[in-house]
């Protein structure tokens, strides 16, 4: 069975898209840490990050990085975090999350609460600068 980022990919589930290319997608975490959390994902459905060939993981933080810098060119903050957690959604994700201070990377933290409207600005803004890589 597809997992909700596969469907997500597939254009099956909506999402607030950031970046996209023939391997990888990048869309805004729906429980974000702070504006511009942002969750990379392989095309091709793995459970864990490190089932990925070697030459796909490199590949997937060489996307990653440019998801990250076009956030940070949104979003000012001093570096955007990388976090790989993936115990709830069956399928490898990187989370990138801009940071101000280290404790923005605390996944305990509360999260932040947006409406429709936020979301389409912040997945817009990182898309017109990753766009403008
Ligand atoms: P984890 O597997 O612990 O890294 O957590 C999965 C992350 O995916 C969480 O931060 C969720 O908020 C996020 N998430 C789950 N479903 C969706 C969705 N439909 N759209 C965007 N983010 C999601």
């Amino acid at each position: 069975m597809a997992t909700i980022f596969s469907k997500i990919i597939a254009g099956e589930i909506p999402s607030y898209k950031v970046a996209e290319d023939d391997k990888f997608y990048a869309f805004l975490d729906i429980n974000p840490l702070v504006k511009g959390h942002t969750l990379v994902v392989p095309k091709r459905e793995v459970d864990y990050i490190y089932d990925l060939t070697d030459e796909e993981l490199a590949a997937m933080h060489v996307f990653a990085k440019h998801v990250a810098l076009a956030i940070q060119k949104a979003f000012p903050c001093r570096k955007v975090g990388e976090a790989v957690i993936g115990l709830e959604v069956p399928h490898a994700h990187i989370h990138l999350i801009p940071m101000q201070k280290e404790s923005d990377m605390l996944f305990s933290n509360p999260k932040l609460k947006l409406d429709d409207a936020e979301f389409k600005a912040i997945a817009e803004a990182i898309n017109k600068a990753w766009e403008g890589k």
